[in-house]
């Protein structure tokens, strides 16, 4: 999706958690744990991958979406279709995605990436464009225009 960004990819968490699990250090009771509510989730929204799962490979892994943010009121933490992103990305001016990894077999879950979505974005991806030249790469927009001073008295 164009407007996806400020994207946090979990999967040297997800690898290091496999590794305690191979080791021994950590049980398949504690990581196979998915709530009755994620499995539903998974099997009436979630989108099926290739990619079996890494605990039991048994069945391939489904990921569910779900979405934050105050614009959403009372839909702030439903999981929705992929495909009902975009939608939602064009009327909404910002929210946050989290995309969780379930295994309906053996229940595996975990945290995938995490991404924000929205009209906002789209604007800041165009500002980020423009001005990639002379900005500094700690990505500090969004300050111009504001009517606050942040002068913290050090002169
Ligand atoms: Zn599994």
């Amino acid at each position: 999706m164009r407007t996806q960004r400020q994207i946090v990819d979990y999967s040297l968490q997800k690898r290091a958690l496999l590794r305690d699990l191979h080791n021994g250090r950590i049980g398949t009771l504690e990581v196979c744990d998915a709530s009755p509510y994620l499995r539903n989730a998974a099997r009436f929204h979630g989108e099926p991958t290739e990619q079996r799962c890494p605990v039991c490979r048994r069945d391939n892994l489904t990921l569910v979406h779900y979405i934050y943010g105050d614009e959403l009121k009372q839909s702030a933490g439903q999981a929705r279709k992929l495909a009902e992103l975009p939608v939602l990305a064009m009327t909404l001016r910002e929210f946050q995605v989290f995309v969780v990894e379930v295994c309906q077999s053996c229940a595996w879950n975990h945290l995938a990436e995490q991404y924000r979505l929205g009209r906002d974005a789209l604007h800041a991806d165009e500002l980020e464009r423009g001005e990639a030249v002379n900005s500094s790469p700690s990505g500090r927009h969004r300050e111009t225009g504001s009517s606050s001073h942040h002068r913290e008295g050090r002169r």
